[in-house]
């Protein structure tokens, strides 16, 4: 006997919210202006980028915020901001997305992968342990999919290492660790304003620190010219006059078009944490009560803002995994997969990252990786979708257990 087919998942994951009304006014504004360059001849009150970046710096509450046209190009000029050099050790957790080591490569630096565990952290002794054994002095932190570890232990493991934190939290906006906001434990905090991340310009990135030497090295290097002044929230000259002749551009600008639809977006994003979360909240207890399905449970310290669910099978073969997703997209939903042989859309592994010479065999890693599902789910979903997303992924493994029955094998 199968279970009857549930109801197809009518909703498109992929389809982002629209830009609030006044985001829109200001960009039509500004493209009939043709202004849309982050700098001008006009004073820093009426720079988009500006404004922004000084509405973000109190968002987050540090002292600096610069903005840029990526979070991978961020990670990259945090790497320069604390100046890694070309064939410096860079270590970074192993559950992250492909621009993250990408920027360590970028700086000319070589990745060191950590290894995770069973509930997509990093793991604190091989940090420590590659640490000692690498001899690197920057640790690139991902808070992949917005999993926040314990950046409390984490921040004083690096003191204690001789480590400075940059952290990654393309994925970790308004999450935080016992009160305290992710991204600003480490010496520079990177943002991701790319569609699916919580702020949305199509591309750009944003940095935020304390530090006035690496706040006006980021000007530099972002591409500010000699226009600097233009940055409202910026450090003495005499910083910049350390800084200037020895910081190459790299011209990685936001433009004023980007900055200009995210300022109206920061006022509404409380709202779609709450709702982001119940939707996390409410897909996590329903996969929770089927068989083959882990989902790691999460410190009382973190608080999260979930724009996607992530879920392990531990038990379940490759092969099952591949026709699990097969009976889920059937009935319209998508679901990623860390363990694919090879890497599909957004989704990839460190063993598809060969350019990286790293003896290191990531056992560990790579078995968490192996069963991990991922589900990308956008403020817009109702309950009753959520409900479906639940329903369709039980329906799915039921199948593969139906099959395992009839086969007399196992899954
Ligand atoms: C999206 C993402 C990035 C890269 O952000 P871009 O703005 O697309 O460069 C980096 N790290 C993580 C964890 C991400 O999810």
């Amino acid at each position: 006997m199968t279970a009857s087919l549930p109801a197809r998942l009518t909703r498109d994951l992929t389809q982002p919210e629209p830009i609030p009304a006044e985001g829109r006014a200001r960009a039509l504004e500004l493209m009939e202006t043709g202004r849309l360059f982050r700098y001008g001849e006009l004073g820093a009150d009426q720079l988009d980028a500006s404004l922004f970046e000084d509405e973000f710096a109190a968002f987050m509450g540090r002292k600096y915020c610069v903005a840029v046209n990526s979070c991978g190009c961020s990670l990259f000029l945090a790497l320069k901001a604390v100046g890694i050099a070309a064939g410096d050790p860079v270590l970074v957790n192993g559950f992250t997305l492909a621009p993250v080591p990408g920027a360590i490569a970028h700086a000319g630096a070589r990745p060191v992968i950590v290894e995770i565990g069973s509930d997509y952290l990093i793991d604190l002794d091989d940090l420590a342990a590659k640490a000692r054994s690498s001899g690197a002095r920057v640790l690139m932190l991902s808070h992949m999919r917005g999993h926040v570890a314990n950046l409390e232990r984490i921040a004083a493991l690096c003191d204690e290492l001789g480590l400075t934190l940059i952290e990654d939290c393309a994925h970790a906006l308004c999450a935080s660790w016992n009160g305290r906001a992710a991204g600003t434990f480490g010496a520079i905090g990177c943002f991701s304003t790319q569609t699916y991340k919580h702020l949305n310009s199509g591309e750009g990135g944003l940095m935020v620190m304390d530090d006035d030497d690496m706040a006006a090295r980021t000007i530099l290097h972002s591409g500010s010219y000699m226009l600097y002044r233009q940055h409202t929230r910026r450090p003495p000259d005499a910083v910049f006059e350390r800084w200037k002749g020895v910081s190459p551009n790299y011209s990685m600008r936001m433009s004023a078009l980007a900055a200009a639809v995210l300022r109206p977006q920061l006022a509404v994003l409380p709202e779609r944490v709450r709702r982001w979360n119940a939707n996390y909240t409410r897909i996590t207890d329903g996969l929770r009560q089927l068989q083959l399905v882990h989902v790691p449970r999460r410190a009382a310290e973190e608080a999260f803002s979930a724009t996607s669910v992530q879920f392990s099978l531990p038990g379940l073969s490759a092969d099952a995994i591949g026709r699990f997703i097969a009976s889920c997209a059937t009935c319209g939903l998508a679901v990623k997969w860390f363990g694919d042989e090879e890497p599909v859309g957004f989704t990839s592994a460190p063993r598809h990252w060969t350019y990286i010479d790293d003896a290191a065999p990531l056992d560990r890693t790579h078995r968490v990786l192996a069963g991990l599902c991922d589900i990308r789910t956008p403020v817009s979903l109702t309950d009753s979708d959520c409900d479906a997303i639940v329903a369709i992924v039980r329906h799915a493994l039921e199948g593969l257990q139906q099959e395992s029955l009839n086969q007399g094998g196992s899954t």
